[in-house]
């Protein structure tokens, strides 16, 4: 029995690992060229693992991949589903990458593509036009190059205030602005508000946006900044565009805010069709979560494909 696992991060992971003990043969599939998904930049330390403490999502993520390599599990990497459609008793994937293009048939599919950093359109051509505004965490390849600059931060949750306080430790300066209230956990709005060299705004119009001679001009109503570096920080949006290459007949459902809709089997409501980790409409996204949702996935479809 083959289980076509999408993604390579905890979810999808851990899923594997966890057909492996329940005698199903897992096939990771993986767009980018790289195991541990989103964890694998963040150079805070994890807050839910519990077991590790200050542990860096870098260490986990190197931590869980080390055990990833060592398994008996077919990855493919750089590759893209581009159809699935029903076949026999299971599906008919096909893939195209790196490997050139290929048909897999499997009797599952867990969807472990997790989130990727939302932004609005003319952010994003922004950021694409400038070098110095980033949408989403900031890279592990320039976040320590970072020192005495002026930063500017649109957003008002957790992300955004743990880049303001990581910033203002190295000597940065930060301006957070929020369109509304700051959503994001007490204790760092009140570590943030404490501190001289991050500013917080609340309702705040978003500013004008200009680049040029390596900085980010921000211009308000009645004022106008210059920064080194913007940061638009407006939270996550669920990876759903691979169900585009479903056949509609097998696409599963999502949820009012655009997630995958499971129940507690991390059944999709379309037999054979699994999601675990942050693609789900779960409570408290995670990496316990997504790894303890990618076993339960295993787990269902053995307990489908196996004993019935
Ligand atoms: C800034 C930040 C800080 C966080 N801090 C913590 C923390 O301290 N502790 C904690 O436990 N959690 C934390 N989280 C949450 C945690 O990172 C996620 O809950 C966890 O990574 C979810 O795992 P996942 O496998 O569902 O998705 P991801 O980690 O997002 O992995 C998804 C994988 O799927 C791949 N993929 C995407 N689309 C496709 C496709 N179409 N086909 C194939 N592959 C695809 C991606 O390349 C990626 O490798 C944080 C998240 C962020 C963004």
């Amino acid at each position: 029995m083959i289980v076509a696992i999408l993604g390579a991060g905890p979810a999808g992971m851990s899923c594997a690992n966890a057909c492996l003990s329940f005698g199903l043969k897992p096939v990771v599939i993986e767009r980018g060229d790289h195991l541990g998904g989103a964890q694998r930049s963040n150079f805070h330390p994890n807050l839910w693992m519990l077991g590790f403490p200050g542990e860096t999502g870098e260490q986990m993520t190197t931590r869980l991949a080390a055990h990833y390599r060592e398994l008996p599990v077919t990855t493919h990497y750089r590759a893209e589903v581009t159809r699935v459609a029903a076949s026999g008793d299971g599906f008919l994937l096909t893939l195209a990458g790196a490997e050139g293009v290929r048909t897999l048939s499997v009797q599952a599919i867990v969807l472990a593509t997790g989130t990727r950093p939302r932004a609005t359109p003319a952010l994003e051509r922004f950021a694409a036009e400038c070098p110095r505004a980033i949408i989403g965490p900031l890279s592990d390849s320039i976040r320590d190059d970072i020192r005495d600059t002026d930063v500017l931060i649109l957003g008002g949750g957790d992300n955004a205030l743990d880049h303001a306080l990581f910033l203002a430790e190295r000597g940065n300066r930060a301006v957070v602005c929020t369109r509304a209230r700051f959503s994001a956990r007490k204790p760092f709005i009140a570590t943030c508000r404490a501190r001289g060299d991050i500013e917080l705004r609340e309702h705040c119009a978003r500013p004008e946006l200009g680049h040029g001679n390596e900085r980010v001009t921000a211009a308000w109503a009645n004022e106008q900044r210059a920064f080194d570096w913007l940061l638009v920080m407006y939270g996550y949006l669920p990876n759903t565009d691979v169900l585009a290459a479903f056949d509609p007949a097998i696409r599963p459902a999502l949820s009012a805010g655009g997630y995958l809709h499971v129940d507690a089997w991390q059944r999709s409501g379309v037999p054979g069709i699994y999601a675990a980790g942050d693609i789900t409409d779960t409570p408290q996204p995670s990496v316990p979560t997504a790894m303890a949702q990618g076993l339960t996935a295993a787990r269902a479809a053995e307990r489908d494909l196996v004993k019935s």
